[in-house]
């Protein structure tokens, strides 16, 4: 079976996916929400990213009701809760997910970040959902390198296929070490907030180059973090033409020009710089 790496780098699924924190906290807003995920569906993008903690759950059955008619088509990702990833909360968390999402299986499933659970207990946790088919994958989130070697040296920790991190303009610290780590290991690298939840959208560097292409200031944020080989950026918008515009940044190509530009106002890391987190 291919792994998440495979899939993107055989162009399998769309190396752009919807995120979906904040997602169903607001009953009025929720019809607009299932139409911006079912629209970018529609524009042939697979993944979407959730987790039990959004919402206490509202997001996932907000992508439950987004899903429901078309799982084939979707690349589902979810997430447990550090404080319920021990052996038998992992499982149970994972069920009460696919119960909120409507559906028998993930097709990834992350810990959220590093809790009190030994990382051995909650692998253990996620090969026995895959025996289960409840889970086709795992990987993690939130994880430095030392914590990404200590995951790779349990038993069975080769498996992991993802580590979801803070990842846009305004924060490049993993290019230093744990990205060259995870392209080293095929572990890819799921950039969360790539627009840095708008607030580099101000940015005059950034607005000039969207002029110059004629698009917008996100679309050039996200083009940027796609023009990295093995990230996929996860971008959250309830509105579905915001979320055609995110899409189509997968058109955009940067030029020499925009990059040097970009480096200059948001320089990559010279030093180790600790994992951030939102
Ligand atoms: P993003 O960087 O994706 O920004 C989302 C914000 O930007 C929303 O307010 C959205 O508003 C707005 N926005 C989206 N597209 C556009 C656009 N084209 N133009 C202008 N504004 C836009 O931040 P998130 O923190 O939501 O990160 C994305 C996803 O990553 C999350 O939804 C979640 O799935 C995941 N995540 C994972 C974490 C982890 O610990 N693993 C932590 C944080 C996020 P609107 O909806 O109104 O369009």
């Amino acid at each position: 079976m291919s792994t998440f790496y495979d899939k993107i780098h055989d162009k399998e699924i769309a190396p752009i996916g919807l995120g979906t924190w904040n997602m169903g906290d607001e009953l009025r807003k929720q019809d607009e929400e299932i139409q911006a995920l079912r629209h970018g569906l529609d524009l042939g993008i697979s993944i979407i990213d959730t987790a039990e903690m959004y919402g206490n759950g509202r997001s996932e059955k907000i992508v439950g009701q987004a899903i429901k008619g078309r799982r084939d088509s979707v690349y589902l990702v979810s997430k447990v809760l550090p404080s319920n990833a021990n052996f038998d909360g992992t499982i149970r968390a994972c069920e009460r997910s696919l119960s909120f999402l409507q559906t028998d299986y993930l097709d990834l499933y992350l810990l959220h970040w590093q809790g009190q659970y030994s990382f051995q207990e909650t692998i253990d946790a996620m090969e026995e959902l895959k025996n289960q088919q409840k889970i086709k994958a795992w990987g993690v989130s939130n994880m430095d390198v030392a914590e990404m070697e200590e995951i790779l040296g349990t038993s069975s920790g080769r498996f992991c296929e993802t580590n979801q991190v803070l990842y846009n303009l305004r924060r490049r610290g993993i290019e230093y070490d744990l990205k060259p780590f995870h392209d080293q290991q095929k572990i890819v690298t799921m950039a969360y907030s790539p627009i840095e939840q708008g607030r580099i959208l101000t940015n005059k560097t950034l607005q000039s180059i969207a002029e110059k292409h004629q698009v917008s200031a996100a679309q050039i944020a996200l083009a940027w973090v796609l023009s990295h080989q093995n990230v996929v950026p996860i971008p959250k918008s309830a509105s579905a033409k915001r979320v055609e515009e995110n899409v189509h940044s997968l058109k955009i190509q940067l030029d020499h020009e925009d990059v040097e530009k970009l480096n200059l106002e948001f320089p990559a890391p010279t030093r180790k710089v600790s994992l951030e987190m939102i």
